[in-house]
C-alpha cells in the first residue's frame, strides 16, 4: 500500500519526458510537427529554415500547459484503443464522432499558449491535413488517433505564433524600436 503520508510532488522533467516519449511511441516525430510550421509560416518568412521551426515546436513542448494537454488526449486515444473507456465515450472515440468537439477544446489549450493568432494557424493547418496530419487521420489500420491529431495540428499552429511574435521582436530591434519584455 502506498505510503499516505510522502507529500504528493512531480517532477518536471517526468513530465515533459513521458510527454516527449508518448509522442514518440504514437508515431509522431519533432520534425514532422516542424514541418507542418513551415507549411504556415514559408510564404511569409522565405529564409526560415527548418532548424528555427524545430527549434520553435520544442519550445512548445516545453511547456507544463502543453505537456498536461498531450499527456490527457493521448491517453485518452490508447484506452480506447483498447477498448477500456466506459460507453459511449468508449464509442464515441473509438469512432471519431464528429459530434464529439472535446478533442479540438483540449487542443486549444496548446494553440492560446502563444495568444490569439494561433487559432488562424490551426484552422487553416486542420483543413489542409498536410503531412503527418493526412496520416494521423487515415483511420483504416484500427488505430485511434482522436486526440492526437488535434494536439499536433495546435503544437504546430503554437509554434508558428511563437515564430511571428520572435520575428516581430526582431523586426522592431533592428529598427531601433523599444520592444516589449521577450515571451519564454
Ligand atoms: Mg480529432
Amino acid at each position: 500500500m502506498a505510503d499516505t503520508n510522502i507529500p504528493y510532488s512531480l517532477n518536471s522533467k517526468k513530465v515533459a519526458e513521458a510527454t516527449w516519449r508518448l509522442l514518440e511511441e504514437r508515431g509522431v516525430h519533432t520534425e514532422e510537427i516542424a514541418e507542418l510550421v513551415m507549411v504556415l509560416q514559408k510564404k511569409y518568412y522565405p529564409d526560415l529554415s527548418m532548424e528555427e521551426c524545430i527549434e520553435n515546436v520544442e519550445a512548445v513542448l516545453s511547456k507544463r500547459e502543453v505537456q498536461n494537454a498531450v499527456l490527457t488526449g493521448i491517453q485518452l486515444d490508447i484506452l480506447a484503443e483498447q477498448g477500456k473507456l466506459l460507453s459511449p465515450l468508449q464509442e464515441l472515440l473509438a469512432n471519431d464522432e464528429s459530434l464529439y468537439g472535446v478533442d479540438e477544446i483540449l487542443a486549444f489549450s496548446i494553440v492560446n499558449v502563444y495568444g490569439s493568432i494561433g487559432f488562424t494557424n490551426y484552422g487553416y493547418i486542420d483543413k489542409l491535413k498536410p503531412g503527418v496530419l493526412e496520416r494521423l487521420n487515415d483511420k483504416s489500420e484500427g488505430i485511434v488517433n482522436t486526440f492526437l491529431d488535434d494536439i499536433v495540428g495546435a503544437i504546430a499552429a503554437a509554434a508558428s505564433s511563437r515564430i511571428a511574435h520572435r520575428k516581430q521582436e526582431d523586426h522592431e530591434i533592428e529598427e531601433g524600436e523599444p520592444t516589449a519584455p521577450e515571451q519564454e
